[in-house]
């Protein structure tokens, strides 16, 4: 079971750092009641080394929000895999839909990063979902299955822990409107089954499939229940220490049964 938090272009420095801190001192007192959750952090790019530090003695991974797909060159602005793990980051969300909408980043682009991420010993958090139009037009399923076609091309994966996939349904990112536990799972199992085409069954039954959109503490026990959410992406509850590790305590709960 995996907690990500992305705080998109949120918390300056200081702020960012202390809620680094924060988490960090949430699990030091939570003793073992985390042990079983993985935890994963991407703050803005100026804060990862500093973040980083702040979590080196801790069960918390560090990713990026982004990478370019060259490894250096004249990209006024970008940041590139060899930057990122000169830092110490180990993750990093690709094709996130504010990047696919307010960026135009395509389904290609994301494969390049993908690629580009495994070159550089990344593990990759993919981000899929639909629009609301696509939902209520009957397309959810199959945009997302073109959007993982797209994505994975090329991309080798031998072992489960190379690759992450957020679901990530556009119309509940910072809508405070969640997927219904069903819709989650639904997705996620067709989700799982493309995996499973590609990668085989024993490798993709252990991929960790996040849900992303509104998960809160309140809503985060019956999505992470779904037999196929492994794990959540979260946006504005991941910018409190208190919300963030109010979800992980609902996940650890769900694992306990
Ligand atoms: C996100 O953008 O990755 C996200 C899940 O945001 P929120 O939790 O705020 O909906």
């Amino acid at each position: 079971m995996l907690i990500a938090g992305n705080w998109k272009m949120n918390t300056d420095l200081p702020r960012g750092v202390e809620l680094a801190k924060a988490i960090a001192d949430g699990i030091d007192d939570a003793d073992s009641a985390f042990d079983a959750i993985d935890f994963a952090v991407c703050p803005p790019f100026v804060h990862l080394q500093a973040v980083g530090e702040v979590l080196e003695d801790h069960p918390v991974a560090v990713g990026a929000q982004d990478v370019h797909s060259e490894d250096e060159g004249a990209y006024t602005s970008d940041v590139s895999a060899p930057m990122l793990t000169s830092v110490g980051c180990t993750h990093v969300i690709i094709g996130h839909s504010e990047r696919r909408q307010y960026y135009g980043e395509t389904d290609g682009e994301v494969n390049q990063k993908a690629l580009q991420a495994h070159r550089h010993d990344l593990v990759p958090i993919i981000c899929v979902g639909e629009t609301i139009d696509q939902r209520r037009s009957g397309d959810a399923k199959s945009v997302v299955h073109a959007q993982l076609e797209g994505a994975l091309d090329g991309l080798e994966v031998t072992a489960a822990d190379d690759l992450i996939i957020a679901y990530e349904p556009v119309w509940a990112i910072g809508t405070g409107e969640s997927a219904t536990p069903e819709q989650a799972q639904d997705m996620h199992a067709v989700i799982r089954e493309d995996l499973a085409d590609r990668y085989g069954a024993d490798v993709a039954s252990d991929i960790e499939l996040l849900y992303g959109g509104s998960m809160k503490p309140h809503n985060a026990a019956d999505l992470l229940s779904q037999p196929d959410v492994t794990g959540g992406l979260i946006g504005s509850a991941s910018l409190e220490a208190e919300s963030f590790l109010g979800i992980a305590e609902e996940a650890a709960a769900v694992l306990e049964g």
